[in-house]
Parts: C-alpha cells; sequence; structure tokens
C-alpha cells in the first residue's frame, strides 16, 4: 500500500492536490473535514456538536476523528492505499493512526507537508469563503483561530514524521500543476 499523509496549515491546497493524487496513484481520499461538513449538512449528533467547533476555528476531540478514520480505513484496507488529508492533527491522532494501520500490516510511508506563509493563506482562505459557502472560510477572526490551532497544535507533528525519517516539505506557492509534479517526484523517488 502506499500512504501518504498531506500536511499543511488551513489554505495550502491540500483538497486541491488530494484529487489529482488519487487520480494519479489510485489512492482512497480520507478527509476528515469532508467527513465532517457531511455529518453537519446531514445534522447528525455528531454533525451537530462538531459544527459548534469547527464554526470557532477549533479542533473537535481526537477520539471523534479517529473513530470515524478508523471506520474508513477498515472498509478500504483492500486498496492501494490512503491519503489522509487534515488528519492527523494532533500527537494522540497520529499515534492511533500509526497504530491502527500497523494493526493492518501496513504504514505510512510519508508525510508530504505544503508550506505557504500565513498572509498567503489568509488570503486564499477568504477568497474561497466567497463561493464556497464555508462558514469557517468566511470569517478573518475564524481563519486566525484556525491558522494558531494549526501551530500550537498539529505542526508539531512535523517533528513527529521527521523522526521516522517521513518527512518531505514542498514549497506549496506556485501553479497548482507545479506543485503537483513536486508532490509526484517526491512520491516517485
Ligand atoms: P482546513 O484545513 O481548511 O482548516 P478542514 O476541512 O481540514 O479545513 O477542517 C475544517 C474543520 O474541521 C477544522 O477547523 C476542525 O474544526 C475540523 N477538523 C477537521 N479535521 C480534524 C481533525 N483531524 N481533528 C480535529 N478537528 C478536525
Amino acid at each position: 500500500m502506499l500512504n501518504i499523509v498531506l500536511f499543511g496549515p488551513p489554505g495550502a491546497g491540500k483538497g486541491t492536490q488530494s484529487e489529482k493524487l488519487i487520480d494519479r496513484y489510485k489512492l482512497v481520499h480520507l478527509s476528515t473535514g469532508d467527513i465532517l461538513r457531511a455529518e453537519v449538512a446531514s445534522q447528525t449528533a455528531l454533525g451537530v456538536e462538531a459544527k459548534k467547533l469547527m464554526d470557532q476555528g477549533l479542533l473537535v476531540p481526537d477520539s471523534v476523528v479517529i473513530s470515524m478514520i478508523e471506520k474508513k480505513v477498515d472498509a478500504n484496507v483492500a486498496g492501494n492505499g490512503f491519503i489522509f488529508d487534515g488528519f492527523p492533527r494532533t500527537a494522540a491522532q497520529a499515534e492511533a493512526l500509526d497504530k491502527m494501520l500497523d494493526s493492518k500490516g501496513t504504514g505510512i510511508n510519508m508525510m508530504l507537508s505544503l508550506e505557504v506563509d500565513n498572509e498567503e493563506l489568509i488570503k486564499r482562505l477568504l477568497n474561497r469563503g466567497k463561493d464556497s459557502g464555508r462558514p469557517d472560510d468566511q470569517n478573518e477572526e475564524v481563519i486566525r483561530k484556525r491558522i494558531t490551532e494549526y501551530n500550537s497544535k498539529t505542526a508539531p507533528l512535523k517533528e513527529y514524521y521527521t523522526s521516522q525519517n517521513k518527512y518531505c516539505g514542498i514549497p506549496g506557492i506556485g501553479s497548482i500543476d507545479e506543485i503537483f509534479l513536486k508532490l509526484c517526484t517526491k512520491i516517485d523517488s
């Protein structure tokens, strides 16, 4: 299996690049943000609780996202592999993911990290908010909160994957195709 963690702050381009990568490498895309938004749209009990946090730019509890991911991994374990997008976002999530994959005889091959500076992120997200309909993209304060959450809880995962020799940083500035090419070069090498 080829299992990739696509990493980077909100607005780094993970969703865009995931779509291209799943097409090229025939992987299953697991985005916790997408799964959570689907729960919110269907107004499940989980969705109603998650929305309160998401609208403030805060993370939802680890236990919630871990069990969501576990279900999806179980359902697709016979495939070519996964792109994890927006997960793991905390050390507890990264440890749970390693355990989960290990129990299925597989593991993470690499973390590909899209590196983009804060001002560019805020610009991109506010722009996306104009037509995405995502409430969390429409308010600069919420966007800044998401970036703060990222820097305090998620960015430390760089060390986690570096210590396993799996971290690859990629500049996330340039055209979509240029960035895609850089990602593919890393995966193929
Ligand atoms: P972005 O990367 O643009 O911030 P996502 O679509 O990945 O957006 O996530 C949107 C929101 O969903 C996050 O701000 C957070 O509230 C919640 N969320 C998504 N994934 C996770 C996760 N792995 N752990 C905790 N909360 C999450």
